[in-house]
């Protein structure tokens, strides 16, 4: 697999019951997880995964996310108001990248995918693998 090849080319996603579907363009930005408690209430889980697209190559194929502003005037994050996916987040006053839940993109299996930065370290549950930490086997 060649990584100047998979910058270029399309991706696509959605939620699980696909009625929102959405398709991107471009050099994944930044993929990272974050356990900020915004990222936690949504996700239901310990934190969420990031990667950010150029907005320009963003397309809704399907219905478009409901949004919710989690900082009123400043980010929105979009999910679907059926099957409760997280989908997407929107700074207002960014209009260059559209950040995606990795978890929407129907591959992720992907070396541009895997994340380089936790943000919100410090709001993480203690019990998370921190950076140095050994990982269990699965034995
Ligand atoms: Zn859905
Ligand atoms: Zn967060």
């Amino acid at each position: 697999m060649s990584d100047s090849v998979v910058d270029a080319r399309g991706r696509e996603g959605g939620c699980l019951c696909r009625k929102i579907r959405f398709a991107v363009t471009g050099e994944p930005d930044d993929p990272h997880i974050c356990a900020c408690p915004h990222c936690k209430k949504r996700a239901g889980g310990p934190f969420q995964w990031w990667v950010g697209f150029p907005l320009q190559g963003l397309k809704w194929t399907g219905d478009e996310p409901t949004w919710f502003d989690t900082y009123p005037g400043e980010t929105r994050r979009g999910f679907c108001p059926t099957c409760g996916s997280s989908i997407a987040a929107l700074d207002y006053d960014d209009n260059t990248i559209i950040g995606i839940n990795t978890t929407a993109l129907d591959d992720q299996d992907d070396p541009c995918l895997v994340p380089v930065n936790l943000n919100r370290l410090s709001d993480a549950a203690p019990w998370l693998a921190q950076p140095g930490t050994k990982h269990a086997t699965g034995d």
